[in-house]
C-alpha cells in the first residue's frame, strides 16, 4: 500500500483508512416504504461522512435469501403436484379395476 495522500475534505487530515456505519437509504424525504441498507465511509478523525454506498454484504444476503424462498416455494409446488399425480393415478386404477 502507498503512502496516503487522500484528505478528509472536513479536518484536512489524512486519511490512510475509513470507518463505515450501516445507514438506510431510501428515496425522498417521506418514502418510509423502500430504504437499501447501506453503508457511510467516515473520516476516522472527525466522523465526516466522504461516501455512501448500498451494503454489498447486505444486497447479497438479500438475494440468497430470496433465492432459497422461492427454490423451497417452488420445490413444494413440485412435491404438491406430484401427490396429486399419484392420486389421479391411484384413482384412475381403482377405476379400471371396477370395470372388469
Ligand atoms: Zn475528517
Amino acid at each position: 500500500m502507498g503512502i496516503p495522500t487522500a484528505k478528509c475534505p472536513s479536518c484536512g487530515k489524512l486519511v490512510s483508512q475509513v470507518h463505515f456505519e450501516e445507514v438506510n437509504a431510501q428515496q425522498g424525504l417521506f418514502d418510509q416504504g423502500t430504504a437499501l441498507r447501506s453503508l457511510a465511509y467516515v473520516c476516522p478523525e472527525c466522523r465526516t461522512v466522504l461516501s455512501v454506498q448500498i451494503d454489498p454484504i447486505a444486497v447479497r444476503s438479500d438475494v440468497c435469501n430470496h433465492v432459497d424462498q422461492t427454490v423451497a416455494s417452488l420445490a413444494q409446488q413440485v412435491a404438491d403436484l406430484r401427490n396429486q399425480c399419484a392420486s389421479l393415478e391411484h384413482q384412475i386404477c381403482q377405476a379400471l379395476k371396477s370395470r372388469g
